[in-house]
């Protein structure tokens, strides 16, 4: 490679690309002699030395001579790979304009044919190429950027990551994605006008960009949203502190419009770690968003990661969901029945609570614990409460044939406290199996009852006026004050499993449980203790003055065929 330099400052570089040493030097000449301004000619006789030479120094503009070569246009593609920003004009002796455009189309910002060579039309066609790279340029940095910020836009950011991916396919080197929404953005809009929400984007874009490495990228993505992408981070950790150091930039405080005085703005960021390079850059710029939408949730000013725990969560909950409403249309739901003791005089029998089971297809019987909470959450609940109650009365209607005295329990959700015609439709539905309302004992949790305790309390009344019994589940574990338990309408209470089960070895375990029975009692309440499995915590509940019991220790909820079996023939 020969270098030649002409006279002047910051001197025009041509890298001239031609393999007969011959034409090199009566181009050369051409050159110098059309060529006005300095001028620092660099020869390469191959396109790969060329190539090498423009990725390393760049140059003003490439003149490519493909003259020996017809299927050489393929070497415009590595020239411009090289280094995009560089015009290339080729020469050709091959005549004719199809040629010139194919070439064009190819890359290339200038054609001419070496016959036609002279020193002005070589002068001119690099001013031209000059000016035509340049406006190429300008036109695809418009397509890649905000008009606004001058940050990199959507497509370009979605572009990068996808890079960034396929290197960390290669490397494993952890990517990570932030997602940032300017918290409160449209009152800024709103209050300081459209021109200050503007500028401040534009401020805040600047102070993005001076504190990213060179190799990040911050991108506006759209209104008020940023999003950055980091390749090669340490760890988690990393990630984390970023999200926290750009947080605190856009707190700093700015000064919009002439004389607003300071504002300050406050970011929501998402942040999602591409632990498995494999995923397309919209699913890992959608995890960050979901992870941005939480931190929102939360009050905004913060950070969230994107937690894929949380993602699977939800997806489960969701085919459990499914299931659910699948189980319900297909007869899935069952009604186990567990007996109640009295513990006042002669232990017996007095009743059973109707605990709603789930028969699933493949796993087996489930209890009401591990679906009650979706089924609430859903609104399946409400269908399904009102099946178990009318099994329930369909049932004891039935047992009470033999064992007239036997009451049954039946669990009240929230939602089904707050529907308003539940006292009216339960009032039709006890006369209709002929039976006193007396024998169902509704049951309600505290929390059920905190959700809205003034619809609460309303239905609670209605339903004392038409008979019906009603109990305060979980005793002990709510949070109601002893004032709002005096104001319910109740007839007893159940001492929450977890009481019961500390009797016997933890000694303030009987002291709680008997403050609980204490309490009962003051309010004018039954008492009955959950979840008793030993005899010595029956004898305990016993002590304690108890009126009433239930747990394993008598029997698990039974299907309706074990309470025949428990009731003897009918
Ligand atoms: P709960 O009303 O307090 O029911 C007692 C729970 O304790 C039942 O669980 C029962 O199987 C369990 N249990 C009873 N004795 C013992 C014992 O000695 N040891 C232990 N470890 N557990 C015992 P289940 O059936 O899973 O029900 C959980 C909760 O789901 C119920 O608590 C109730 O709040 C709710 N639930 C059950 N059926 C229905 C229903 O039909 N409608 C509504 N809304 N809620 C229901
Ligand atoms: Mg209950
Ligand atoms: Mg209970």
């Amino acid at each position: 490679m020969s270098e030649v330099a002409g006279p002047g400052h910051s001197p025009a570089r041509v890298l001239l690309i031609e393999q007969d040493p011959r034409t090199a030097m009566l181009i050369g000449e051409m050159l110098r002699a059309g060529w006005t301004q300095s001028l620092i000619i660099s020869h390469a006789s191959r396109v790969t030395e060329a190539s090498q030479e423009l990725r390393d120094h760049g140059a003003t503009c490439v003149l490519l001579d493909i003259s020996d070569d017809a299927d050489s246009l393929n070497a415009l593609e590595h020239l411009a790979a090289a280094n995009p920003s560089v015009p290339i004009i080729v020469l050709s002796s091959r005549a004719g304009e199809e040629f010139g455009l194919t070439a064009v189309k190819a890359g290339a910002q200038d054609f001419l044919r070496t016959a036609e060579l002279n020193p002005g039309a070589l002068a001119r066609s690099i001013s031209y190429a000059l000016e035509r790279k340049r406006s190429e340029v300008e036109l695809a940095h418009q397509a890649l950027h905000d008009p606004l910020t001058e940050l990199p836009n959507r497509a370009l950011f979605s572009d990068r990551l996808s890079v960034a991916l396929d290197r960390a396919r290669r490397t494993g080197a952890p990517v990570a994605v932030l997602f940032l929404d300017v918290d409160s953005f449209k009152y800024i809009n709103d209050s300081h006008g459209h021109q200050a929400g503007d500028q401040l984007l534009t401020v805040l874009a600047e102070r993005f960009r001076e504190m990213l490495r060179p190799m990040d990228t911050v991108a506006r993505f759209g209104g008020d949203e940023f999003t950055f992408l980091f390749e090669e981070l340490e760890s988690e950790r990393e990630a984390i502190l970023i999200a926290d150091r750009i947080s605190q930039s856009a707190r700093q405080p700015v000064i919009l419009g002439s004389d607003e005085g300071e504002t300050t703005v406050q970011v929501s960021i998402g942040i999602s770690i591409v632990t498995d390079p494999s995923v397309t850059p919209d699913s890992v710029i959608r995890d960050a968003d979901v992870a941005m939408y939480r931190a929102k949730e939360l009050g905004g000013d913060r950070f969230e990661l994107y937690d894929e725990t949380a993602r699977v969560r939800a997806s489960r909950r969701l085919d459990l969901e499914n299931a659910l409403r699948r189980a319900v249309d297909h007869s899935e739901l069952r009604v186990h029945y567990q007996p109640r003791v009295s513990l006042s005089g002669e232990t017996g029998l007095i009743g059973f609570e109707a605990l709603v089971r789930w028969e699933h297809p493949d796993r087996g019987l489930i209890p009401a614990e591990e679906f009650v909470e979706l089924a609430e959450d859903t609104g399946l609940i409400v269908p399904i409460g009102e099946w178990v109650l009318e099994q329930a009365l369909g049932h004891i209607a039935r047992w009470r044939q033999s064992r007239p005295g036997v009451t049954i329990s039946v669990n009240l959700s929230a939602r089904q406290l707050e529907s308003p015609g539940l006292a009216a439709h339960l009032d039709a539905a006890v006369r209709a199996i002929g039976a006193d309302p007396g024998v169902l004992c509704l049951e309600v949790t505290e929390d059920a009852v905190e959700h809205n305790p003034e619809l609460a309390f309303r239905t609670l009344t209605a339903l004392r006026a038409i008979g019906v019994k009603l109990a305060l589940d979980d005793f002990g574990i709510g949070h109601s004050s002893i004032a709002g338990l005096r104001d319910l309408p109740l007839d007893s209470v159940n001492i929450d499993r977890s009481f019961v089960s500390t009797l016997g070895s933890d000694p303030e375990g009987a002291a709680v449980v008997g403050a609980l029975v204490e309490l009962g009692h003051a309010l004018g309440l039954s008492v009955v203790a959950e979840g008793v499995e030993t005899d010595e915590q029956l004898a305990r509940v016993r002590d304690l003055g108890c009126d009433g019991a239930q747990g394993y220790l008598f029997s698990r909820p039974l299907p309706v065929d074990g309470v025949h079996a428990l009731l003897g023939p009918t």
